[in-house]
């Protein structure tokens, strides 16, 4: 399934239109794809309860939702779908349009951890923790949250002070600057 169709209106997310619209109008409510979500036990709303709500127009929903997070975009639900209709695709321009419009949500941190690691790779050309968990900690103000955890993870090296460029940094940037991303 392509993505097309959301944009944004009056500062909310709005609900898919065009293409993608005429595709997720054909789910049936079957709730093959549900069955087959690796994550669906952690799920507040099951992926065909998803698919409902832009259906009806009810985006607010998934906006407010764990569960837009949670997806992992393996794509089992398009396979098992006898549409081939594919929940990612769905909430794809969904997530674009709540962090490119800064829309609140019940997981702030999540866009938060999304926007320190892209600004870190933009920078860098590639991860680098100190400066992702710094953006992190400013935006959330979790200053004391998982120290024992960072402690563990420096302590095995996996957190490092100096970044370390990638030789193809530019080639990362410019990648950022066709995707318009800021
Ligand atoms: S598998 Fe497809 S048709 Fe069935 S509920 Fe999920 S999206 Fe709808
Ligand atoms: S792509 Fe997302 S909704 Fe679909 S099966 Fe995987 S985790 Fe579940």
């Amino acid at each position: 399934m392509q993505q097309t169709g959301s944009s944004t209106r009056s500062g909310k997310v709005a609900p898919p239109s065009g293409e993608l619209a005429s595709i997720v109008n054909q789910c049936y409510q079957c709730g093959k794809c549900s069955a087959g979500c690796p994550v669906a036990p952690e799920m507040d709303l099951l992926p065909h309860q998803m698919v409902r709500l832009a259906v009806m127009g009810d985006v607010d929903r998934i906006v407010q939702s764990k569960s837009i997070w949670l997806c992992l975009t393996c794509h089992t639900c398009g396979a098992r779908c006898p549409n081939g209709i594919d929940v990612p695709a769905l909430l794809d321009p969904i997530r674009h349009q709540i962090l490119r419009g800064n829309i609140e949500t019940r997981e702030p941190q999540v866009p938060a951890f999304h926007n320190a690691f892209m600004k870190t790779v933009r920078r860098f050309g590639r991860v680098h923790e100190l400066s992702l968990i710094g953006a992190y900690k400013m935006k959330t103000k979790t200053f004391f949250d998982d120290m024992k955890l960072g402690w563990e993870m420096f302590r095995r090296g996996k957190i490092h002070i100096m970044p370390h460029s990638s030789k193809r940094k530019a080639e990362v940037r410019e990648l950022f600057n066709k995707s318009s991303m800021k």
